[in-house]
């Protein structure tokens, strides 16, 4: 039985994937959520996909989240005149927001007022960074724009403002009608696009409190990909759930040279401060139309993982290409064989930044990884109601698996992005002990210990009480709770 993967695998569902077979079989090779992105499809088809997910979880009986993820403000072409397919350096022509059909001379872009926020000298791109331009003028006709480095260009394709200071908010109004309709679905998890700083999230948890019907909020994601963004980074972070180096836009919108670093910039701030952390696009590109990836997509997946990642993510791989299976089956691979070397030589090679301890639960938390380390446990087993306590531990980063044991199943989706984190649904007892036994048998059915072995239990009691981490125990499997470990007695 190989060890469990640490490192959660994120797929974005579409053609190539939304059946229910498809999507088992994107668990059987290790999805552990499951992205609906709101830039495509309708929401009928959404809706689909989302019961598609869950009927195939059920089936594999696995724990699979879902995350929503908005568009955002998104600009991209909706009118091109013909003589626009193909432009060279030193042509010209004007941008406007009209309607298009009332400026077909003109290139139009998403109507979101972004061009009165433009300045002269700012530059512009175009179908991810393939065409680039300056502004040269702002007048009543509109932007007019000079191509610094042509290539070819098409309707619906994105146009970035890379220097531009856009007041514009991360939510449009389709971002908030799609906001409601994966609230109704009860989605686990929210991303937010193009995100400008803390404002645009405090917003989106003011939308999510006036809507919501019920406490299961999804845990908020802020995907980081404009360069204001980057210049707020650590307000960021504190105020999401989760970020997400969106490596796409975010390497239109700066230097791609400079994408590197600010990955790794991002994961460490991440780390540091508790968070969850997704690195996202392009990772294993290739895969769309081949078997097998590039020896740089593999060190770029395994890079992720070594810089602090969470979460891994499969974007056009296995939304619309021809091996969606393959490419999750070899992030797998890939994961596990960068982590048996992380943990083998667990101190030396990978020293991130942990959370300070702020609370009891994150005293817990950093305690429990010292104990995976210090007595070689084999699991650390957290009994939790929301989630908060497995999620605690696996900011500490133990050496060993947490099993994250919860009645809750909202809560346990809620783990399915958490580093090292093991969701199981558990049944409700009034007796915080029987909960502890069934969480030991869940540990042990799942081969992450056997009877004798030494494993740190960690509760919050009373149970129930959400957000409450107050015990730890270092206990021999098998043995009743009230028992005394005697493994490691002084002399
Ligand atoms: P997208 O976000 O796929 O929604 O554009 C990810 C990215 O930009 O990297
Ligand atoms: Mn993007």
């Amino acid at each position: 039985m190989n060890a469990p993967r640490r490192t959660k695998i994120v797929c974005s569902i579409g053609p190539a994937s939304q059946d229910v077979e498809s999507l088992v079989a994107l668990i059987e090779a290790g999805m552990n959520v499951a992205r609906v992105n709101m830039s495509h499809g309708t929401y009928a088809e959404h809706t689909i996909t989302i019961e598609n997910v869950r009927e195939a979880a059920k089936r594999t009986g696995q724990i699979i989240g879902i995350l929503g993820d908005l568009c955002g403000p998104k600009l991209r072409i909706t009118g091109l005149p013909a003589r626009l397919h193909l432009v060279k350096p030193g042509d010209q022509f004007i941008l406007s927001e009209g309607e298009p059909e009332e400026v077909p001379q003109k290139l139009t872009i998403t109507s979101l007022g972004v061009l009165g926020e433009v300045a002269v000298g700012e530059s512009i791109a175009f179908a991810d960074g393939a065409v680039r331009g300056v502004i040269e003028g702002i007048s009543d006709e509109g932007v007019s724009v000079l191509v610094t480095q042509g290539g070819s260009l098409a309707m619906r394709k994105g146009v970035n403002l890379p220097d531009s200071h856009l007041s514009i908010p991360a939510m449009t109004d389709k971002d908030f009608a799609d906001a409601s309709f994966l609230l109704e679905h009860a989605i686990d998890f929210l991303a937010l696009s193009f995100v400008g700083g803390p404002q645009d999230l405090t917003l989106a948890r003011e939308f999510i409190r006036s809507h919501a019907t019920t406490q299961n909020t999804p845990r908020l994601v802020a995907k980081i990909e404009r360069r204001d963004a980057l210049g707020h980074i650590g307000d960021i972070i504190d105020v999401a759930d989760a970020v997400m180096v969106a490596r796409g836009d975010l390497g239109v919108e700066i230097p791609v040279e400079e994408v590197p670093i600010e990955q790794k910039r991002i994961i460490h701030m991440a780390n540091a401060r508790g968070k969850m952390v997704i690195t996202a696009t392009q990772m294993l590109e290739s895969m769309i139309s081949a078997p097998t990836p590039t020896r740089a997509e593999a060190s770029d997946v395994a890079n992720a993982i070594l810089d602090g990642t969470d979460a891994i993510m499969l974007s056009a791989e296995t939304a619309v290409g021809s091996y969606p299976v393959d490419a999750v089956g070899q992030m797998d691979r890939i994961a596990r064989a960068t982590e048996g070397i992380v943990s083998d030589q667990s101190l030396t090679l990978l020293t991130h930044p942990t959370r300070t301890i702020h609370s009891t639960a994150d005293a817990i938390g950093s305690a429990a990884a010292d104990l995976s380390r210090h007595l070689l446990l084999k699991v650390v087993i957290a009994v939790t109601e929301s989630g908060h306590s497995a999620r605690t531990i696996s900011r500490y980063r133990p050496s060993v698996p947490i099993l994250g044991a919860t009645p809750d199943s909202f809560a346990a989706r809620s783990l399915t992005l958490s580093y090292g984190v093991i969701p199981v649904v558990i049944p409700r007892s009034p007796s915080t002990e029987v909960m502890i036994q069934e969480a030991i048998e869940n540990a042990i059915d799942l081969h992450l210990c056997v009877s004798g072995d030494l494993c740190a239990l960690v509760a919050g009691i009373p149970f129930g009480v959400r957000g409450t981490t107050n015990l730890i125990k270092v206990q021999i499997v098998g043995e009743g709770f009230l028992s005394i470990t005697d493994r490691y007695q002084d002399d």
